[in-house]
């Protein structure tokens, strides 16, 4: 089972939920949590994992061999990310702009194009009291997430409840760690941003034909429109955290909820129960 966490928005407590989940389910069942929000990855701050392996992510970027090149122009042609640039004696490539596709060496008439790895990244990978864990971080300064996500995933052990973090929003990063979850959790907060950003994301994941649910994060703070939208649209709201300081206290010094009130851990076993009895709705609906 892969259990993908997301939220159309950034600081409704994604990492809250994920953390809570991987930890209230570790003495039950074999949980490996994956944090694929790549550009700002945290939930290491809270799980304190011994990495023990370390891999860089690579993507291959063009390298032109001037000698054979005779200036045609078709790489330049052919690149949609304007990543390499052809001139009257000479070939100038943008690497930070290159994705890496490799449609310009592949259709050089003269194979004057050798493709080179540029670091973009790293993948790192441990354990912390009995979940595994993995996750990316992207360079500074580097605008393309995807390859280190696909990295990430790769690690996915389907052994276990697979826990995905993903980063907030809804753009190629998201769908790229959503997609291939059976289960897609929503974290939403009760106000007018949370529900805009909520129905965008409930959008996304019905592109993606994932099921999903929503957990209500800030219960309290806000008004009922996020219920009621759940309740129209037939999304179950499968948990609701309120407004509470020592939550925020907890999560400010890098504290889990679990370990600083351990009496939420029945109810994230009871919010995995209810996404396997959802799962289990569904298939036995399609045997049919
Ligand atoms: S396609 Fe090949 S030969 Fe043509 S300009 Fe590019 S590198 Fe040179
Ligand atoms: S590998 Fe793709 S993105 Fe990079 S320069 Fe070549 S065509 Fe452009």
């Amino acid at each position: 089972m892969i259990i993908s966490i997301a939220s159309g928005k950034g600081g409704t407590g994604k990492t809250l939920v994920a953390t809570s989940l991987a930890i209230s389910l570790k003495d039950r069942d074999r949980v490996q949590l994956l944090d694929c929000d790549v550009e700002e990855p945290n939930d290491h701050i809270f799980l304190r994992p011994v990495i023990t392996i370390s891999e860089a992510v690579c993507i291959p970027i063009p390298e032109v061999d001037e000698k054979k090149c005779t200036y045609c122009g078709k790489c330049a042609e052919v690149c949609v990310y304007h990543a390499i640039a052809v001139f009257a004696q000479h070939v100038l490539v943008f690497p930070n702009l290159c994705h890496g596709c490799g449609a310009c060496s592949y259709l050089c008439p003269e194979k004057a194009i050798t493709e080179v790895g540029r670091q973009i990244g790293v993948v790192e990978c441990g354990h912390s009291n009995g979940i595994e864990f993995a996750h990316g971080k992207l360079n500074v300064g580097e605008a393309m997430p995807t390859p280190v996500i696909r990295r990430v995933k790769a690690q996915a052990n389907r052994d276990r409840i697979v826990i995905i973090d993903v980063s907030p929003g809804t753009s190629c990063p998201v769908v790229e760690s959503i997609k291939d979850s059976d289960f897609c959790l929503l974290v939403t907060e009760p106000t007018p941003f949370g529900l805009n950003d909520l129905i965008l994301a409930v959008e996304t994941v019905k592109k993606l034909k994932v099921p999903c649910g929503v957990v209500i994060n800030r219960a309290g703070v806000g008004d009922r429109k996020v219920e009621e939208y759940c309740l129209r649209e037939c999304i179950p709201v499968l948990l609701t955290i309120p407004l509470d300081t020592e939550i925020a206290r907890l999560n400010s010094r890098g504290i889990t909820l679990i370990e600083g009130m351990p009496q939420w851990k029945e109810s994230f076993i009871g919010l995995s129960d209810r996404i396997n009895e959802i799962m289990n709705a569904r298939s036995g609906c399609l045997k049919r």
